[in-house]
């Protein structure tokens, strides 16, 4: 079973994200760590597929904890889909500069973002048994 990694502080988001994985078939396992420094460990140790990242956390702040994966070999090459509440202009060109391939905005969509989901985890099953090797963003 795949592994998404969800960091993210805010309960009532965990709520959305653990809900979404329970009711709506998504074929994939959540995790999710509420603290940038507990999401570089265990990123390393659970080799997620996908990782969703709040920009806002106490302690290191998504961008940052991105930069750092994408800077170490065992994590660069796994996407991170950064989620916030963050719409100034510039934030989404912030966080795709920091790594990010994808920007899910709050309020998060339940509906949307599991549709996003599946798209992504069919893709990746067409590649895995292409045997292309995992999507680089
Ligand atoms: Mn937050």
């Amino acid at each position: 079973m795949n592994t998404i990694l969800l960091i993210e502080d805010n309960f009532s988001n965990i709520s959305i994200l653990e809900d979404i994985f329970l009711f709506d078939d998504i074929p994939a396992r959540l995790v999710s760590v509420e603290t940038g420094e507990e999401a570089l460990r265990r990123a390393i140790e659970l080799q997620p597929v996908l990782i969703l990242m709040d920009l806002r956390l106490p302690g290191i702040d998504g961008l940052e904890t991105t930069q750092i994966l994408k800077r170490n070999p065992l994590t660069k090459d796994i996407p991170v889909w950064a989620i916030t509440a963050y719409a100034m202009k510039g934030d989404e060109e912030r966080a795709r500069a920091a790594g990010c391939c994808e920007y899910i905005t709050k309020p998060v969509h339940a509906l949307e973002l599991a549709n996003r989901l599946r798209i992504f985890l069919d893709q990746l099953k067409q590649r895995e048994t292409e045997t292309w090797t995992r999507q680089k963003c």
